[in-house]
């Protein structure tokens, strides 16, 4: 057991974002590995983090792939970036105004554009139609809370029940970044934080100005393959996001599943591994599994042949044990490697391996628990004990599903 467990934390100031890096004592953690975690991880972690949030389509993605591509060459990897071109919906600034009080807010992706004022009414229980219609919304800005309903089923109740506009109120810490509708409504939909949406719930029947200003735009995103030269069918496909949402720096989501399967390669570069597997940073996954939809499209036969795709993501802050979830017989195997996983309650969607599974490809998926800091400015920490077991518990299992 380590005497004690250091914590990482980067801190932006401003614009410039100088990084520095402190050393803060935390409570020792249950589970650490054999050895002293490797400084390259929380350096490749901090170097992901140097450009501000990697939004698809951002010069600083285009640059945390250049540092990517480097580093797997480093290791004797071939590299190369596939793209593929998407929709992307951008929000360029979106406010409610209520009173002389002006509260920022995220336009969910698949939100109409809209400027206008009329009155707020709350909306009783989860957002159902009967729900709607009882507050009565027809021409106004219905407010309702998150949960139990997708965001897509409460903004259809909504447009159904005639609002002219809809607030959803975060029931998580923070404000509520990256929710999608899952398709075009034709109405305003705006997510605010808890507090902010608990002074709306309030202020029910009085006037306010909502205004959204959302647009689509195409953008390329740009997949990293890397693999030695040679090998070209996979058996084993190791993969992370590297992309992250506006406004988020994206250190547990997803720099900490980035550079865990970049030391995984590193640490494999030598061994028969290394000879049966690929390892791919995918772009657009907080768009909807974008890169990872494309890749499955693009290598059919492949994805096919493949014995297990291992996704890794948000496995940095240890909000919980290293779990694992997705194909069952794969599950059996991966526990008997590493005893220590824990598994998933449902394993099967939320990242990249969904996209491998729908194409019938036997997954895994890595996951520490949904981290405080999810797509906040706050995400900017990781602990490099929890990356290096990570990296551990990702070879043992590819070694075990290989035998
Ligand atoms: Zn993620």
């Amino acid at each position: 057991m380590f005497p004690c467990l250091t914590m990482l934390t980067f801190r932006m100031l401003g614009a410039a974002q100088i990084l520095t890096v402190a050393l803060a004592q935390t409570s020792p953690t249950p589970v650490s590995p054999a050895f002293p975690p490797s400084s390259k991880i929380a350096q490749d972690v901090s170097t992901l983090l140097e450009n501000g949030p990697r939004v698809a389509g951002s010069a600083a993605l285009k640059k945390a792939g250049d540092y990517l591509e480097a580093q797997y060459g480093a290791s004797g990897y071939s590299t190369r970036v596939e793209t593929f071109e998407y929709n992307k919906f951008f929000d360029e600034g979106s406010q409610l105004e209520i009173g002389n009080k002006v509260l920022e807010g995220s336009a969910l992706d698949g939100s109409s554009g809209g400027d206008f004022s009329a009155a707020l009414v709350a909306v009783a229980g989860v957002g159902t139609l009967e729900e709607f219609r009882a507050a009565n919304v027809t021409g106004k800005i219905a407010v309702v809370r998150r949960g139990t309903l997708r965001f897509a089923e409460k903004a259809q109740n909504a447009v159904q029940a005639g609002a002219r506009g809809l607030i959803i109120v975060n029931n998580a810490p923070g404000n509520l970044r990256g929710g999608t509708l899952a398709a075009e409504v034709t109405i305003p939909v705006l997510g605010v934080s808890g507090a902010d949406g608990a002074v709306l719930l309030e202020r029910t029947g009085e006037q306010a100005t909502l205004s959204v200003k959302a647009e689509r735009r195409t953008i390329v995103g740009r997949n990293l393959i890397a693999a030695l030269p040679g090998v070209t069918a996979p058996k084993i496909l190791f993969g992370a996001h590297y992309d992250s949402v506006q406004g988020a720096p994206g250190a547990n989501d997803n720099a900490s599943g980035t550079a865990s399967i970049l030391e995984m390669a590193r640490r494999a570069a030598n061994t028969p591994l290394a000879q049966s597997a690929w390892f791919v940073a995918f772009d657009g996954e907080e768009d909807g599994l974008r890169g990872s939809r494309a890749f499955v499209k693009t290598h059919a036969s492949l994805v096919g042949g493949l014995k297990a795709m291992l996704n890794f993501d948000m496995v940095g802050v240890d909000v919980t044990p290293l779990s694992v979830g997705g194909t069952l017989a794969l599950l059996e195997r991966s526990e008997r490697a590493v005893p220590e996983l824990r598994r998933l309650n449902d394993g099967s969607s939320g990242s990249d391996h969904a996209s491998f599974l729908e194409a019938g490809s036997p997954a895994l998926f890595f996951y520490r628990g949904m981290d405080p800091n999810y797509h906040q400015p706050g995400d900017t920490v990781v602990q490099p004990e929890m990356l290096e077991e990570t990296v551990l518990a990702g070879l043992k299992v590819a070694g075990e599903l290989l035998r």
